[in-house]
């Protein structure tokens, strides 16, 4: 029988070699690790400080200069952010372009007046300007809302939610701005959320029409850790909608390698369903346009301490305050941000019309792929049809046309492309081709 790879070489051996090379792929990137180490718990604390400040920043809440110069409303927290990110790009000699864009929401379910909504993002260009810019981004919404959704009066301290997603995008942009990459990777904040993730349908509308090729958008939403006595501080939750191997899966997949790449004091944990019951989050608006998009949320919420009122009632201490938040654990979900965006960015494209050979009844497996710009290699991945991870990679070298004997009836497959330094791709999983 004639197998294009590996020559002469039985199953067994084919195991051992992928999990060789899987353990190969733990090594990190000491750029990469450079820049996480930067990430800073102060820097986060500050951020949310910094944001509660602004006393409400529900998206209904004042805009005008006069609001903005007195510091309280959501403008004021748009500007501010802003101005975060313009000081970040002059750290780097201009390397970050700011934009604040804004539309104006028509009335609807939970907005009565027509509204002014504005998303503020910093973008790191991608040094590598031949292929179709690819982009990988996170997010996180800065409107707060305390129990009344129409409330612009009271606080809304939104410490948790979602000042603390907010500081993710800005410390990942803090410290990968230092760096520079192939991809593009843009730094967002979104309004609107708790009206209806307006902000983030805007950004994903937007970016579909304008055709941006978004290979991941990772939502940072409650990621305080709150210091509730049941929080587990140790991992993170991650959903991601979609099939099994969707590529809001595939991505969740991927933080999850990265963090076993970088590991840090917080593991993911992922979750394979769209989001939490009853509550929804702006990963959702990505999804809707086609992207993978993922959700960062803390293992346990506590509800006394989201869209609340800050007050004191039958001895109960209700509100969003950063005294509840956690910024160690803030730092370490912002870490396995930062790991994902900086894989993603370095990594080449991931390959394309990737196929699996269904022609003819064997029980060996055939794939085939396009080329991807900047790969020096490809991986090819594989799993039990039940298993929730990938189990196994192969280095295939640079041939883009491989044969396995292994039974493509027995385990779902993909590919990767890897570049000399060793930075992988999103996996693609094979279509069938007859
Ligand atoms: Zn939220």
């Amino acid at each position: 029988m004639k197998r294009q790879f590996p020559m002469n070489c039985g199953l067994a051996a084919i195991f051992a070699l992928a999990q060789a090379t899987a353990s190969a792929a733990a090594e990190p990137d000491p750029r990469i690790a450079g820049a996480l180490r930067e990430i800073s718990s102060s820097r986060i604390q500050a951020d949310i400080a910094a944001l509660v400040g602004f006393g409400t920043r529900s998206t209904l809440s004042a805009q005008d200069p006069a609001s903005i110069a007195a510091g309280r409303g959501i403008g004021a927290a748009r500007e501010w952010i802003r101005a975060q990110f313009e000081q970040y790009s002059r750290d780097c000699d201009g390397c970050l372009e700011v934009r604040v864009d804004s539309y104006t929401q028509p009335p609807g379910e939970r907005v009565a007046t027509p509204t002014v909504i504005s998303n503020v993002y910093a973008v790191l260009k991608g040094t590598d300007a031949g292929a179709t810019p690819r982009i990988v981004l996170v997010t996180g919404h800065y409107d707060s809302r305390n129990s009344d959704n129409e409330d612009i009066t009271h606080d809304a301290p939104g410490a948790n939610d979602d000042a603390s997603g907010v500081a993710v995008s800005l410390e990942c942009a803090r410290v990968l701005s230092r760096l520079k990459f192939p991809g593009t990777i843009i730094f967002l904040a979104v309004a609107g959320e708790e009206q209806g993730l307006y902000g983030s349908a805007y950004f994903a509308r937007r970016a579909r029409e304008q055709q941006w090729n978004i290979e991941a958008a990772l939502n940072d939403d409650i990621v305080g850790g709150n210091r509730s006595a049941e929080q587990d501080t140790r991992v993170v939750r991650v959903f991601s909608a979609g099939d099994n191997d969707s590529p809001s899966r595939q991505l969740a997949r991927y933080v999850a390698e990265t963090g076993d790449q970088y590991p840090s004091t917080v593991k993911p944990l992922l979750v394979f369903r769209a989001d939490r019951y009853l509550r929804g989050g702006d990963h959702t608006s990505f999804n809707e346009k086609g992207y993978a998009a993922v959700r960062f949320t803390e293992y346990r919420e506590d509800y006394n301490r989201q869209h609340q009122t800050v007050r004191t009632e039958g001895g109960i201490a209700y509100g969003d305050l950063p005294e509840h938040v956690d910024v160690d654990y803030v730092a370490a979900v912002a870490r396995l941000n930062a790991a994902a965006l900086a894989n993603i960015a370095a990594a080449p494209a991931p390959p394309s019309h990737v196929s699996i050979l269904t022609a003819r009844l064997e029980n060996d497996t055939t794939l085939e792929w396009q080329p991807a710009a900047n790969a020096s290699g490809y991986e090819v991945l594989w799993r039990a049809t039940t298993s929730p991870t990938w189990e196994h990679a192969q280095d295939v070298g640079a041939r883009t046309r491989v044969t396995l004997p292994l039974s493509k009836d027995n385990v779902i497959f993909a590919v990767r492309a890897v570049d000399a330094q060793g930075h992988r791709s999103l996996p693609v999983v094979p279509e069938p081709k007859g």
